[in-house]
């Protein structure tokens, strides 16, 4: 009669190492205390989910703030989904975000540190050592269930209303008799393994998760399965043995990982292997009609972090507003804080929300929006460059061709007291800007300008006719304000607006009238970066061009 070793070595003739041989390949991390190790785990399907990089985020700060190890572990199984060249676009993406590791996959040729290799798809070699092992201690078995068997299996429990999936009475090969699988396996008949499981659905399992606290569970009953027809290992059979030989501390995962947590506990215990410490994050949820969803890949374009990078959210603004989902305590801490990096605030587990983290754009917009005004206007200057070359090309031009003047442009209404707060993101500048390149603003139809219709042309171009003869950029910026009002009183409009308001009959208009008949003429539209700046920037000669230019036209 054969026994499990005997299963055990016709199923893994090559595997010669023992679990012991990995405990000591692998030995546990000489770490001071308190210091977590924490990892990433994409799969690379294709693209970074904004929830992941929140997972990554917050993995990796853990992992720092403790002086500990972050490493990233490429989920590579999934052959089918697999999209080629991902795991490294995910790894520059992360990069670019400052989430680098310590120690992992870096890219297809390249990874560092001790533990690997740290691409599942190279691990065969030791998920079959964990396998062999739990079929010698009868713990895993080969089932030879066929699809049409599965799709059998699925009606009966449908019919009798009792739980789905492969477990006690329904687990139809868990007690095979060794002999038999032995016979099938040499009568080369299809299998996959399954693992067996000793738990009791109407018991519990009790955990305590750092985030959520102490929970009790429902037992696992499921034989799952540990390795597929395809040879590679599934998610909760992987996680038991690369968690625990890459010696991580503390698992941050999505919280959608809670459910199949008791199956991971059994799988620990089984091997006797210490269970690490379980920190599941919140994921990120949308509101939509009311109803609370997780960010779509399919359905939202802010699912993708390539969205942010694409419409260049700075990475401070966007790293802030993902600590902000992290701890409830972070903005509080920020606003008396305002001058440290925010790599010292200290991210606590009992701080994390406890369910779904709700993704607001506009607080992502509003918090960029006051980091990017602080900036000085050649550091902007040099982010916006590096952003362009890559998402915008003729605004890359347009920066190389002069860059003292476009730091010149950045630096309107910036670098003081209260700045000017309005660009959340580095493709909102080009078209705030443009028009100070003169290919761009040639190609303004001058001849449809939004003049105010409540105005006489021909007060128009007196008024500019006027300002023609006596534009004076040497004067301050008070000054020229008021020769701006001095020009508005002598062509009949008022010097201000509420004056104008209590007796509009007295005027044509009022000063902010003439302000934007000149921004009209310089930028070609109503709105413009503050004028006194304009003028200053394009210089007498080319701002008195465009004003005749436009007079022509009118
Ligand atoms: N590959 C899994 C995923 O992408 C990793 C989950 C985990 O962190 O354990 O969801």
């Amino acid at each position: 009669m054969a026994n499990y070793i005997d299963l055990a070595n016709l199923i893994f003739p090559n595997i010669t190492q023992t679990i012991d041989d990995l405990e000591k390949r692998y030995p546990k991390r000489n770490l001071p205390e308190g210091a977590m190790v924490t990892r990433f785990a994409p799969s690379p399907t294709g693209f970074l989910h904004t929830g992941s990089l929140f997972t990554s985020l917050v993995s990796a700060r853990y992992a720092k703030q403790s002086g500990g190890v972050f490493y990233i572990r490429l989920e590579d199984t999934d052959t089918k989904r697999e999209i080629a060249g991902s795991g490294e676009s995910l790894i520059e993406q992360l990069a670019v975000f400052d989430v680098i590791p310590d120690e992992g996959y870096i890219s297809d040729t390249k990874e560092i540190g001790n533990y690997g290799p740290y691409k599942q798809s190279q691990r065969a070699e030791i998920y079959n050592t964990v396998i062999k092992h739990l079929i010698t201690i009868g713990r895993a078995y080969p089932c030879f269930c066929s699809a049409e068997e599965l799709a059998e299996l699925r009606a009966i429990q449908e019919a009798n209303k009792e739980i789905p999936g492969y477990y006690g009475k329904y687990a139809k090969y868990r007690d095979l008799p060794v002999d038999e699988a032995i016979n099938r396996i040499n009568n080369g008949d299809p299998y996959i393994i399954r693992f067996k499981s000793m738990g009791d659905h109407n018991n519990k399992v009790s955990f305590h998760d750092e985030i959520k606290g102490d929970l009790e569970l429902t037992q696992n009953d499921q034989d799952i399965v540990i390795l597929k027809s395809d040879g590679l290992p599934t998610y909760h059979f992987a996680h038991l043995v690369d968690d625990h030989f890459m010696r991580t501390t503390h698992i941050t995962r999505g919280e959608e990982w809670l459910s199949s947590l008791p199956i991971h506990l059994e799988l620990f215990d089984t091997m006797g292997f210490e269970r690490p410490k379980y920190a599941h994050l919140p994921v990120i949820m949308k509101v939509e009609n009311g109803n609370r969803r997780k960010l779509s890949k399919r359905k939202d374009e802010e699912a993708a972090v390539s969205y942010f990078l694409e419409e260049g959210y700075p990475k401070y603004g966007f790293i802030e507003y993902l600590l902000t989902i992290a701890n409830s305590n972070y903005e509080a801490w920020r606003n008396d804080n305002l001058d440290k990096d925010f790599y010292e605030f200290k991210l606590q587990f009992d701080k994390m929300s406890l369910d779904g983290a709700l993704f607001d754009i506009a607080k992502v917009a509003n918090i960029s929006k006051e980091r990017m005004a602080y900036k000085k206007a050649c550091c902007l200057a040099k982010e916006v460059k590096e952003w362009a070359k890559t998402y915008n090309k003729e605004f890359y031009e347009k920066i190389i061709s002069n860059e003292d003047l476009f730091i010149s442009i950045l630096n309107i209404e910036r670098e003081k007291e209260k700045p000017r707060k309005d660009y959340a993101k580095y493709s909102d500048i080009y078209p705030i800007i443009s028009f100070f390149y003169d290919d761009i603003y040639n190609n303004i139809d001058k001849t449809n300008l939004e003049w105010n219709s409540n105005i006489n042309k021909a007060d128009i171009k007196a008024v500019l006719n006027d300002y023609l003869e006596t534009m004076n950029l040497s004067l301050n910026e008070e000054e020229w304000f008021n020769s701006i009002k001095e020009l508005a009183v002598r062509h009949g409009f008022a010097d201000n607006i509420k004056l104008w308001k209590k007796d509009k009959e007295a005027y044509k208009g009022h000063v902010g009238d003439v302000s934007e008949f000149l921004r009209l003429c310089l930028a070609g539209r109503k709105n413009s970066p503050n004028l006194y700046c304009v003028l200053q920037i394009l210089g007498e000669d080319k701002s008195k061009s465009r004003i005749k230019e436009t007079l022509s036209n009118i």
